[in-house]
């Protein structure tokens, strides 16, 4: 990693916060591209998860403790990702990325659809599972009413 070097924003640097499903694919996919990659989690056990081609770092510690997002140089960082299983966890840490260290890029985890908007005026972009399942459940399903109609189908 070159990531402790002088200049301010270390170009593709991404830390993300939570090792769990989610932030484990992202690290080791970021990771896989060259990224420089600083994963975070509260619980050491999680960093098992992570491949073992992974090349970046990994931290032990709560994600809203300011000790714990200075050692992993989060104001040299130009992405954060917030992906904990905890919306207010990742709200908190998303909102001191973005007006503490005025991190340029800010995407954080909601389970809550109703909350989405709210971060949107912060300047946080927001991933709701429930939203995108919604969207892909309804995709799946027009296709499959499509390929029923379609003269291509095979008579039954
Ligand atoms: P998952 O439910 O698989 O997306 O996993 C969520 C991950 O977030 C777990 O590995 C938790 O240990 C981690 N996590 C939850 N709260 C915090 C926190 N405050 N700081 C750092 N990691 C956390």
């Amino acid at each position: 990693m070159e990531l402790f070097m002088g200049k301010k924003t270390v170009e593709n640097y991404t830390i993300v916060i939570g090792c769990g499903r989610l932030g484990v694919t992202l690290a080791n996919t970021l990771s896989d591209k060259g990224g420089n990659v600083t994963i975070i989690d509260k619980n050491n056990d999680a960093f098992r998860k992570l491949s073992p081609s992974f090349g970046g770092l990994s931290l032990t510690g709560d994600a809203t403790d300011l000790d714990v997002l200075q050692e992993a140089q989060i104001s040299k960082a130009s992405v954060v990702v917030a992906v904990t299983d905890n919306d207010n966890i990742n709200i908190m840490a998303a909102q001191i990325a973005r007006e503490l260290f005025k991190i340029q890029r800010v995407i954080a985890r909601l389970y809550d659809p109703d909350r989405e908007c709210v971060y949107r005026e912060f300047g946080i972009d927001t991933i709701c599972p429930a939203v995108l399942s919604a969207r892909e459940i309804n995709k799946l399903l027009s296709e499959n009413s499509i390929a029923k109609d379609s003269p291509l189908r095979e008579k039954q």
